[in-house]
């Protein structure tokens, strides 16, 4: 499959999600706004911008309507994330189909976990064309390693097999991240298509803090492995 889009936006939360694109992207300049850095450059004969959004959904948001407004025509997030779907492992990657805030909460109020009050829709899809793209790339780098999913997003770490269960039985999460759904509403407030590839650096469970500081590297490594495979097709 191959699509065409004139100016790819790539957003990673941390240094470590976002340090092989300033290694790899051919610089030709860069802007700063709302404390962030923009990257603008070629990868693979694509015109891409790419920048550091900082953690959580507040940073993502931000982020993504900044790249938008710099014209982007879709936006795609490379990073690690905690795995929620039981038979993924660390290193297992999520492609999402969708992105929910799993912290959004006024069941008080009869509404559902997750859900925007007042607000049509809470659960933000992906384009099923990038959605293709990015698994197609999986396979080929990675063979059975990934899935498609949901992808569950909230201003907390998660480190906790209880809480992880819940994501899994309620929401229906594959993985659980700081970033996802807020780029993702943003980009369906914009009508821009997004994707978010998140590798696995540990498990949302009681030794996920160790694990994500062992595997956050490898992991934003893989990510950035099929976001440079994607470019390919794009
Ligand atoms: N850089 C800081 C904080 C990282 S917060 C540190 O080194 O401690 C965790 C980041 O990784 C977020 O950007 C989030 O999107 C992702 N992430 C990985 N595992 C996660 C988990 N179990 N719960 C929530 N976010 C997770």
């Amino acid at each position: 499959m191959t699509a065409s889009y004139n100016k790819i936006g790539i957003i990673g939360a941390m240094v470590e999600e976002i340090e092989l694109l300033h290694k790899h992207v051919e610089k030709t300049g860069s802007f700063a706004k709302a404390g962030i850095e923009y990257v603008e450059g070629m990868l693979h004969g694509k015109r891409v911008v790419f920048c550091k959004s900082g953690v959580g959904k507040v940073n993502a948001a931000v982020c993504t309507q900044l790249l938008i407004d710099a014209g982007v025509d879709c936006v795609l997030f490379t990073g690690v994330a905690g795995a929620v779907e039981p038979s993924l492992n660390i290193g297992d990657i999520v492609v999402s189909t969708s992105c929910l805030q799993h912290d959004m909460d006024c069941t008080p109020l009869g509404f559902a976990r997750g859900q925007i009050p007042f607000q049509e829709t809470w659960e933000f899809h992906a384009a099923p064309e990038l959605v293709e793209i990015a698994s197609q790339a999986c396979e080929t780098l990675f063979p059975g390693r990934s899935v498609k999913g949901k992808v569950l997003s909230g201003d907390q770490f998660v480190a906790d097999r209880g809480e992880v269960r819940k994501m899994h039985e309620e929401l229906g999460g594959a993985c659980t991240e700081m970033e996802g759904a807020a780029l993702a509403q943003v980009c369906v407030m914009n009508d821009v298509p997004f994707v978010v590839i998140r590798s696995m650096s540990d498990k949302a469970d009681g030794s996920a803090h160790v694990n994500f500081n062992e595997f956050t590297v490898q992991a934003s490594v893989n990510s950035h492995r099929i976001i440079d495979e994607m470019l390919k097709h794009m």
